[in-house]
């Protein structure tokens, strides 16, 4: 009688999990494309996630390799958290095929992709990649605005619950701590960056736009002549009247970025080459989301001083 009890106390248990997608220990399995969103499922599952990241602070997420081991934690993935508008065409696709992992592929609960829950930037009137702008569906780097990100967090946390309602409380704590702290910081930087309201800035391909529209910085130029088109030497020639006729802050790259063609535009107009951390990870200080909106809004402060009209 107990025997027959207990299985079929193992039956129901092991239905449980096949409906709830959670593996043995209990903990949601998430792959996730970036860092950013790595420490977002970290911040909003606390100890019920187990999540990794497909790419480094030191990669460019528009274009990494779809590597077996990639494959391999696909497949074992609950939850699939990446950034979408196009900005893992090049890779992700290939990944999500080859995983053969149904729960995980696009608009299935497993799939979890950031910029659909927000207001996107820069989307062109043509949709057309025929000449190399990766940007064709809008700007995908949403993670560098501070408000749009709780609006996916708030998304995020929801789904967290749906794929594992039996943890619903923690989820639901862990999302109002993050919110109460994140408003309380997002403050902070506003006030911090107050004073480099309106300023201009060049970049080296347009990772910033959110960033910028957030602050009211704005963008003078771009190195790249389109989104994922790499600098040419008539483009940069081309800037120099440009940033004469109006006085730039700096010019913005990121760590993952060749500075040759920031340097050769620095060494010509005297502007500073302000490199700044695109994601967690980005050097050991930077671990978490805060750490890493504290580190952009630090060195955007501290690079701009002495910089006069
Ligand atoms: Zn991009």
């Amino acid at each position: 009688m107990n025997s027959n009890r207990h299985s079929l106390y193992s039956a129901v248990f092991i239905i449980l999990l096949s409906i709830f997608s959670i593996n043995a220990h209990g903990k949601l399995q998430v792959f996730t494309c970036e860092p950013e969103w790595q420490a977002l499922v970290e911040n909003l599952g606390g100890e019920h996630v187990t999540a990794v990241s497909a790419t480094t602070a030191f990669q460019d997420p528009h274009y990494i390799e779809a590597r077996p081991s990639l494959i391999v934690k696909v497949c074992k993935a609950d939850l699939l958290v990446c950034t979408g508008a196009e900005l893992e065409i090049g890779w992700l696709p290939l990944l999500l095929r080859k995983s053969g992992n149904a729960n995980v592929q696009l608009s299935q609960p497993g799939s979890f992709m950031a910029a659909d829950f927000v207001e996107r930037l820069e989307i062109p009137h043509r949709h057309d990649r025929s000449d190399g702008d990766v940007h064709a569906s809008g700007n995908p780097h949403v993670h560098l605005d501070p408000h749009r990100l709780l609006t996916i967090a708030e998304a995020l946390s929801k789904r967290l619950i749906q794929l594992d309602p039996t943890n619903k409380d923690d989820y639901q704590t862990a999302l109002h701590k993050f919110k109460r702290t994140w408003s309380q910081r997002i403050k902070e930087w506003e006030n911090k960056l107050q004073s480099l309201s309106g300023e201009y800035f060049i970049v080296h391909h347009r990772n910033w736009s959110y960033l910028f529209n957030w602050l009211s910085l704005k963008e003078l130029a771009d190195l790249e002549p389109k989104p994922g088109i790499p600098p040419s030497s008539s483009h940069l020639l081309s800037l120099l009247e440009k940033v004469e006729n109006k006085q730039a802050k700096g010019i913005l790259i990121s760590n993952y970025q060749n500075p040759k063609a920031a340097q050769w535009l620095s060494e010509r107009t005297g502007l500073p080459v302000i490199t700044l951390p695109f994601t967690v990870g980005a050097d050991d200080s930077i671990q978490t989301l805060e750490n890493l909106f504290d580190a952009i809004t630090d060195r955007l402060v501290a690079n701009s001083a002495g910089q006069h009209d």
